[in-house]
Parts: structure tokens; sequence; C-alpha cells
């Protein structure tokens, strides 16, 4: 198959063979032609699928061959993304893709001024590149207008979710002309995103190009137990054991990215974090020269990386677990792309052992693990599987009690693998964001 057989136009198929996309994608050669027909959309793609291009094409050929010229403070085409990273690279991707065609693209989102945002936009864009919180001001700061409005597509939905979102997402809804056609990408289907899918999308045509939640097969997947206080040691460990040269860290939270990058760098290791505090052009300026190899360490929370396309990550360590099962798929998706093999490590301390159960119970698979020399960890993580099972280890029991007259009360002694005694369990806690309700989430 050839992206000229699935009827793209010739400027887009010049593009395409500056940029050395020889073949559509599984994504690509489904979303393409549907796009094209006009058909609404909902697709379950992981990141580095080549989504971006399955919707950008037919949407700037759509663009190009159809409706009116843009209007001042108007937008055509409105790309909505969860982060302000990846605002700047779909914005980028869909840049590329329009090289040779008469439309004009934009990229806006939070955490940077917003006059020069108003000004560009005076002149109308064709194609915007948004995120909703920021998108909803210029909207109220009437920079923006959506009367022209044909196309709506959320990248990346259930992550929109998942940062609190689904307020804008309502917000914005009720502003768009009912008549447009919808796209809506998302690497994971929670029942809330069906949700949203309902209210948004007319009659979509379901793409599903991998298997629902299910991780890369070409990620070696494997976790290392550890007491939580020595994740920081353990790391350091692995990192001089494996010499690894290239590697995306993750942390749960701010604070966590700054000590580890504090530590990492006051032992002389070239490393650098990324998190929602920081500037946009910080965080940026950080990426690149991750991506350059010029960092051999980036540290960060899901926030700040979610999206980024780094070609040929070989290892992704998971210092901490993340909160929200589908955020693991999302983390270990930043290696193995593209059919290359990459490697996934998470450390992983007893706290966070109804994490480790409901990732594997989402990904339906146990992580194979392993012990350090000299890290075994002095807290047990209790045994997981994909069932979701927590295996508590039995509780010694109490000393036996001497009572008067010095009759001994022997406790019942469980012994592990004793069949009379159930299993405790404990269920995966799993987080179900709902669409337009509930207060807006602080950043990790
Ligand atoms: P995405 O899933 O949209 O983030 O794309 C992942 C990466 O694949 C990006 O670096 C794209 O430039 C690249 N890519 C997308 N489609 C193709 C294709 N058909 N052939 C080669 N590379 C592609």
């Amino acid at each position: 198959m050839t992206f000229a057989s699935l009827g793209l136009i010739e400027p887009l198929l010049r593009s395409l063979e500056t940029l050395g996309y020889q073949t559509p994608t599984p994504v690509q050669a489904q979303a393409i032609p549907a796009v094209l027909a006009g058909r609404d959309l909902m697709a379950a793609a992981q990141t580095g699928t080549g989504k971006t291009a399955g919707f950008a094409l037919p949407l700037l050929q759509l663009l190009t061959m159809e409706g009116p010229k843009v209007a001042s403070n108007s937008v055509r085409a409105l790309i909505l993304v969860p982060t302000r990273e990846l605002a700047e690279q779909v914005h980028e991707a869909v840049r590329q893709y329009a090289e040779n065609l008469p439309l004009s693209t934009y990229a806006v989102y939070g955490g940077v001024s917003i006059n020069p945002q108003m000004m560009k936009l005076r002149k109308g864009v064709d194609v915007l590149v948004a995120t909703p919180g920021r998108l909803l001001d210029l909207y109220r700061q009437k920079a923006l207008k959506f009367n022209q409005l044909q196309t709506l597509i959320l990248d990346e939905a259930d992550r929109m979710l998942d940062l609190g979102f689904s307020e804008e997402l309502g917000n914005i809804y009720r502003v768009l002309p009912k008549q447009r056609q919808t796209l809506l990408f998302s690497a994971t289907f929670s029942d809330a995103i069906r949700l949203l899918a309902g209210q948004m999308l007319n009659d979509p045509l379901s793409i599903e190009v991998s298997p629902r939640n299910v991780a890369a097969n070409t990620v070696k997947q494997w976790v290392v137990v550890v007491d939580k206080k020595r994740k920081p040691e353990l790391f350091i460990h692995l990192m001089r054991k494996g010499k690894w040269k290239q590697v995306l860290v993750f942390a749960k939270t701010r604070n966590g990215v700054d000590a580890l990058v504090e530590k990492l760098q006051g032992l002389g290791i070239n490393a650098d974090g990324i998190h929602g505090d920081k500037p946009q052009a910080t965080r940026q300026r950080a990426l690149d020269r991750f991506k350059a190899s010029e960092v051999q360490i980036l540290v960060a929370t899901d926030v700040a990386a979610r999206g980024l396309d780094i070609e040929d990550l070989p290892l992704v360590v998971n210092f901490d677990l993340p909160i929200v099962a589908e955020d693991y798929i999302h983390r270990i998706g930043r290696t193995g792309r593209a059919g290359a093999t990459g490697q996934a490590i998470s450390l992983v301390c007893a706290d966070e052992v109804n994490l480790l159960s409901a990732i594997e119970t989402l990904t339906r698979q146990t992580l194979p693990r392993q012990m350090e020399h000299d890290f075994e960890p002095e807290h047990r993580v209790p045994d997981t599987d994909a069932s979701g099972q927590v295996v508590k280890k039995p509780k010694k029991p109490k000393k036996p009690k001497t009572s008067g007259g010095g009759k001994r009360n022997l406790g019942k002694w469980v012994e592990s693998g004793d069949a009379s005694v159930p299993e405790p369990s404990i269920k995966p806690v799993r987080k179900v964001p709902v669409f337009n309700t509930g207060p807006r989430k602080r950043k990790p």
C-alpha cells in the first residue's frame, strides 16, 4: 500500500517523500480514507504508531480542497492536546506535512504570555493546536471565534480526562458548531472516554490498531524490588552496572524529579529534569538536549513527558510507578518504537504493590521480578499477578498467651499454602475520570 493509493494529493505526497515516509502505518491506512470520506473517528492507537499523520494528512487535504478562506480570529480545524510539549510536537508535525500547502498553522498553550498568541490569531489560522485551558482563555478574551470550525480533533483524549480537563472540554464543546467532523484519538479506552465519545461523535468509525490496553511487545519489561529509601542508590548502581547511555526516568512528583536530578548531578552525572513547574522554554531545552544526546538522563513527571516523540530510546526507568495504571503503557511506549526493541525497568517498593497489581491487571501480564544483591528489601513487596490478586504473606502468629492457671492457649498457626485459609486479595486502585464533573486536579 502507498500513500498515493489512499487518495492523498500531490503536495502532501511530496512532503511525505521529504520526510522519508514510504508506507502508511496501520492507523494511517485505516484513518486516512475514513477522514477523507468525512467520517467521525474513534481511534485507539498507541503513541509511536503514526497517529499524528493519520489525522493530520487527511485533515490538511480537506482544508485545502473545501471550505472558505479563514476569516480573522477564526480557526477551521482545532487539535486539542493535553500538554504544552505535545502541542509543540503535534504542531511541528502538522507544519511539516503542510509544507507545500497554502494553509496556516499555529499552537497555543498556557505557561507563556497570551498577548503574542492573541496577535497571531488576528489573521485567523487554518489549523490550531491547543491545550484546553489556554484555548478557553483566548475564546473568552474574544481572540477566537469558532463559526468557521469544520473539524475538531481530540488527541490523547484519555490523558486530557486524567489531567482533569473534562470541565474545559465540556465548555469548549458547547461553543463549537454542531455541524462538524470530530476525530478522537486515545491510547487507551476507559469507560469515561467512551462516554465522552458518545457525547461528541456522530456515528463514528472505530479503529483499533493495537490490542486494547496491551503494552508494545517489543519492550522487555521487568521489576526490581527495593525499599523506598534506597531507590536513588539502586538507580545509580543499575546505571553503572548496565552502562546506561540514554535513559528516560519517570518520577511521581515534581519534588521527586528535582531530588533525583540533584542527586545525579551531585555525582557528576549528566542529568536534567522536566515537570510542570518549570517554564516552557526550560522544558523544551532539556528535551532538545536529551534528544541530541547532550543529556544522558532525563527525569520527568507524566505530565511533562506524555506523547513526547524521542527516537530510538533504548531504556525507560520507572523510578516510581504511575498512580494511573494506563500511564504505565504510555511511559514504556517511549521505547521500543517502530519495531525497535527497548527495555522498561520499574523500581518497586512495598508501598507500590497495589499500583503494580493494577498495571499487571491492565496489561494482562505478570511482570518478572528481580532483586539486586545488597538491595534486597527489608519491606517485602507482596506477590502480584495479572489476575489483580495481591498475595500477602501470612502474618506471624502472636505469641501464645498463657492464661491463668498455666494452661496454654495456642493461637491458630497459618502455614503459607494452607488451603483452608483464603488468600487476602486487595483490588487494584483504578481511577476512573468522569466527563464534566469534579474539580481540576493539581498537576503532578
Ligand atoms: P506518532 O505516533 O504520530 O507520534 O508518530 C511516531 C513517529 O513515527 C514520528 O516520528 C513520525 O514522524 C513517524 N512516522 C509516522 N508515520 C510514519 C510512516 N508512515 N513512515 C515512517 N515514519 C512515520
